[in-house]
């Protein structure tokens, strides 16, 4: 991430630059070349994908959880894991070593910045995203650092397919149209001023807030980035075209350096506020950013599939659970995706109701529900809000 004040920046003064970590090097090696079925894509409905944080490699101690802060660091990292976790879609197929297959992951550790250090991980579960999370000193003015691992396979061909998709069949193609990942590292900065709050209340100026930067660096982890094949077959020259962001952005390709969207101002959901996408290379001190519509629809380009607006659950359906999960959390501040904080503004309010109503009305009329409005949820019409209001009594009812 550049400092804001570019060429004459100091800490404190203006923007940290946040980077992709480049990844580990990839060394598929197959010791049995057999023509078995490639594995096949499986799509459960109600997969959630969840991420396992490791923090035996925090050499800096940011994570020490006898700490407060430590403590606080890792509930800021697990917020930032839900970002994704209560959207996504896909499912993710086991990788597990034994029978003459092996596995063995391969990171930048991220508390001593080595390459290709082997983290003794063999396994993973289904849907588990693994993240070792650290910190050390990044070199100014670097506040994090993230990226996919990479990792050493050997073993029959649909355990080799298996390992690099994990049963996103996208991930095999040519050109490559989505990404499995096994998981990979994130470091940030001992340095850095951290604000570890969930809530932005206490944000100050002078402060870097952790989650903005945790959620931005597990996007790059997630695939936005240059080293990321489904990603970089959308990239020609300074633009990204990958068909969601460009929808995003008002049909044109939006502007790209590297890793980072260069310049481009997006919402923040619908009738949410616009403001820097998330995936810029910087962001101010004081300032709390999210996901934007943009950022999200780079996430769908590169292969992932999001739940639908007022999909709270995230089980591809919006039904009266979402309309349960919505009334329940409503007036809620610092909320989630999954307590019905659909435009993703950090609160549950009738921003939220608008959406999901929309989207149920397209979903009772045979359309699919989109991952985002762009256009934006116009306000609730009376009737709409009144057949609500019959759903919310009827449950009332056979509560008490
Ligand atoms: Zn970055």
């Amino acid at each position: 991430m550049r400092n804001a004040a570019a060429g004459h920046g100091r800490r404190g003064s203006g923007g940290f630059r946040m980077r992709a970590e480049g990844n580990a090097r990839v060394t598929y090696r197959s010791a049995i070349l057999s023509a078995v079925l490639l594995a096949c894509a499986r799509e459960a409905a109600q997969a959630k994908i969840t991420f396992s944080f490791d923090y035996s490699l925090d050499a800096g101690g940011i994570f020490d959880g006898s700490t407060s802060s430590g403590k606080a660091a890792q509930a800021a990292m697990d917020r930032a894991g839900q970002v994704f976790s209560d959207r996504f879609l896909d499912s993710l197929t086991p990788i597990t070593s034994g029978s003459g297959n092996s596995f063995s992951a391969r990171i930048r550790n991220p508390g001593t910045g080595v390459d290709n250090y082997d983290p003794g991980l063999t396994s993973v579960a289904a849907n588990v995203i693994k993240v070792y999370v650290g910190s050390r000193s990044l070199d100014f003015p670097d506040v994090g650092s993230g990226g996919a691992g990479g990792a050493v396979v050997s073993g029959s061909q649909a355990f080799l397919d298996n390992a690099a998709s994990r049963g996103q069949s996208g991930a095999l193609a040519n050109p490559k149209t989505d990404f499995g990942p096994w998981g990979g590292s994130i470091a940030f900065d001992i340095g850095t001023p951290w604000y570890f709050g969930l809530t932005s209340g206490g944000l100050t100026s002078n402060k870097v807030d952790f989650l903005s930067v945790a959620t931005h660096e597990l996007a790059h982890l997630l695939g936005f980035s240059a080293s990321q094949p489904s990603w970089s077959a959308k990239v020609a020259g300074a633009l990204f075209t990958g068909a969601n962001a460009t929808a995003a952005n008002g049909g044109a390709a939006p502007t790209i350096t590297g890793s980072h969207w260069l310049g481009m101002n997006s919402k923040v959901g619908p009738n949410g506020p616009t403001q820097v996408a998330l995936m810029d290379a910087s962001v101010p001190t004081g300032t709390r950013r999210r996901v934007t519509l943009l950022d999200w629809a780079a996430m769908t380009d590169v292969g992932w599939r999001l739940a639908g607006t007022g999909d709270a659950d995230a089980n591809g359906i919006i039904n009266f659970v979402d309309f349960q999960t919505l009334e329940q959390n409503l007036g809620r501040t610092g909320a989630r995706w999954s307590q019905g904080d659909f435009n993703e503004d950090g609160m549950v309010d009738t921003a939220d109701y608008a959406l999901l109503m929309k989207s149920y009305s397209r979903q009772q009329g045979g359309g699919a529900v989109p991952a985002a409005w762009l256009e934006g949820a116009s306000v609730p019409e009376p009737g709409v809000v009144g057949v609500l209001g019959m759903l919310v009594l009827a449950r009332r009812g056979r509560r008490e």
